[in-house]
């Protein structure tokens, strides 16, 4: 706490907020927040919801449609809710305003799509890639070849897509759009967004991958009603998303809730992070290779592929081995304890489990999720549902592309955002 030497004390009480913060967003963008959100609203219901006054909503959204936002088109409403039998008229967003594009980096696969201002997708692609950690420019290279994949598929050329967005593991700060740490690249503190956008063309913004997850289950899958929720993604490594009070939560300086390096042992088991004792270095790929190399017996052979070698350990398993199942049985337990302490800390109302481990291997398994239930102080809480999804990877880019989306609705109706801050 600063001392009063250090500051003139300030008058009055209570939070200092700047002039335009995230919590008080212009009038205009929250209606045409609110009318992408619902897909079509009319005048009176967006007066009532925003409670501003019917000739305010009349002038910002004539504003919105003169300015090419909004469109006016006819409402779904029934004919009782249509006095006089006027033809009912609700505002809806004008979808072919804008593209943008979104992409996730992955080390066998990555993937893109495009979609429109409405959010609909238009075109989407794939390409194989074996590029482990890597130098940001490769990274960058892969990003173009995906890039034009995406173009040609849906019949486009760089200067029609507005934003892109792209997911990318480890810390990244999506504000100066500097990765300070990421498994995919050699270089600490590259500034991701600034070489993409110069390999591109393109304006970009990036973003940690699991934040992206969360978001594309805010914009399109099932938080979109929901204020609190978390998201946990088990694959190469351990991601989490958060949204609080329906925004995602990033921190102070964009590197918040990171599960994965959260420390479950002092001195424990090396993380690809450099430290030791993280969640991660029990329950991620890498981790359950590591151990199934000796428990296989294959220390003195040559390192085959992580996911033929946790194939077998799966087999080994199911088969009755003790030894693979208890590798598991222990990966199931730290990603409990992982678990337990963020309902702790967060008390969300629901727990999305997300990744290719997770449907076939060790956190299915009721004994995890009842061991997750007891290391939460009971007390009579409620304990949040938890649902496991296994999703492909055009979700995390539909995160990519609403993370676009956000950038460029934030640019075109709200203030720059060094003005926000
Ligand atoms: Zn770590």
């Amino acid at each position: 706490m600063h001392s009063p030497s250090d500051h003139e004390t300030p008058l009055g009480c209570g939070p200092l907020c700047p002039s335009l913060s995230d919590a008080q967003r212009p009038v205009k963008l929250q209606i045409f927040e609110r009318i992408r959100a619902a897909g079509s609203a009319s005048r009176s219901q967006i007066a009532k919801e925003l409670r501003i006054s019917p000739a305010t909503a009349s002038t910002l959204t004539a504003e919105l449609i003169d300015d090419g936002f909004l469109c006016e088109t006819r409402a779904t409403l029934t004919p009782t809710d249509s006095p006089r039998g006027r033809p009912p008229v609700a505002l809806a967003i004008e979808a072919g305003r804008h593209l943008v594009a979104g992409i996730k980096l992955g080390t066998h696969e990555m993937t893109g799509i495009v979609v429109n201002f409405g959010g609909q997708q238009i075109a989407s692609a794939r390409i194989e890639v074996d590029t482990g950690m890597d130098s940001p420019r490769v990274w960058a290279e892969n990003c173009a070849t995906l890039f034009r994949e995406l173009l040609n598929e849906g019949n486009l050329t760089p200067p029609q897509i507005a934003h892109l967005g792209v997911a990318v593991p480890g810390y990244v700060d999506n504000f100066s759009g500097i990765v300070a740490w990421s498994p995919l690249l050699d270089t600490r503190g590259t500034n991701f967004a600034d070489l993409l956008h110069a390999h591109l063309g393109v304006p970009v913004s990036i973003d940690n991958d699991a934040n992206l997850v969360a978001l594309a289950e805010l914009w399109f899958g099932v938080g979109r009603d929901k204020s609190d929720f978390l998201v946990v993604t088990v694959e190469k490594g351990v991601g989490t998303g958060a949204v609080l009070d329906h925004r995602l939560f990033r921190g102070a300086h964009g590197y918040g809730l990171e599960l994965a390096h959260t420390k479950v042992q002092l001195d424990g088991a090396l993380c690809r992070c450099g430290q030791r004792g993280c969640l991660e270095a029990y329950v991620s790929d890498y981790a359950l290779v590591r151990e199934a190399r000796a428990a296989l017996g294959l220390l003195d052979e040559p390192v085959a592929r992580t996911t033929e070698l946790l194939i077998r350990l799966g087999d080994e398993a199911k088969a009755g081995n003790p030894v693979a199942r208890s590798i598991f049985t222990r990966a199931g337990r730290y990603l409990a304890l992982g678990l337990a302490n963020m309902v702790s800390l967060l008390d969300p109302s629901f727990i999305i489990l997300s990744g290719d481990r997770l449907g076939q291997n060790y956190f299915e398994a009721e004994e995890s999720l009842s061991e997750m239930r007891q290391l939460v102080l009971g007390a009579g809480r409620s304990l949040p549902r938890i649902e496991v999804h296994r999703w492909d990877d055009l979700l995390w880019a539909h995160g990519g592309a609403a993370l676009a989306l956000s950038a460029v609705t934030e640019a075109e109706l709200g203030l720059p955002r060094e003005d926000a801050a």
